[in-house]
C-alpha cells in the first residue's frame, strides 16, 4: 500500500491537524508545527512503513502538545517516547487510514 498523506486531516484529541508532504531539505523526515496544527512529512519517496512511522512519531508530538505533556518533560525525553511508540506500533501493525476511500474496479 502506498499511503497518500498529503492534505489529509487527522483528529488529535479532538483537534484537526493537517498532514502536508513537503521538501524538508533532507534534514528531517517529519515535523510537527504546533501553531499551524500541521504535520510535515518529507515528500521524497521513502518506504511506506518508514513514512507511517514518521507520521506516528509526529502524531505523538501533537498529542503531547495538545495534552500539555510537552510542557512537563524535556525535548530529549519527548523524542525518545515519540520514536519508541512509532517503532512499537509499526513493528506490530499494518496501518491504514480509518477514513480511507474504498476503491472499486466496478463502476
Ligand atoms: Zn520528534
Amino acid at each position: 500500500m502506498k499511503a497518500k498523506l498529503h492534505n489529509r486531516f487527522l483528529n488529535i484529541l479532538g483537534e484537526k491537524v493537517k498532514i502536508i508532504e513537503s521538501d524538508l531539505q533532507g534534514a528531517l523526515l517529519g515535523a510537527y508545527l504546533y501553531r499551524e496544527r500541521v504535520i510535515q512529512i518529507e515528500k521524497k519517496e521513502i518506504h511506506t512503513p518508514d513514512k507511517m512511522s514518521t507520521l506516528i512519531h509526529e502524531m505523538v508530538h501533537a498529542v503531547f502538545a495538545r495534552s500539555g505533556v510537552t510542557q512537563a518533560i524535556s525535548n530529549e525525553l519527548e523524542e525518545i517516547i515519540c520514536e519508541n511508540i512509532a517503532t512499537m506500533i509499526t513493528e506490530n501493525f499494518d496501518l491504514k487510514f480509518k477514513n480511507a476511500r474504498v476503491r472499486s474496479n466496478k463502476r
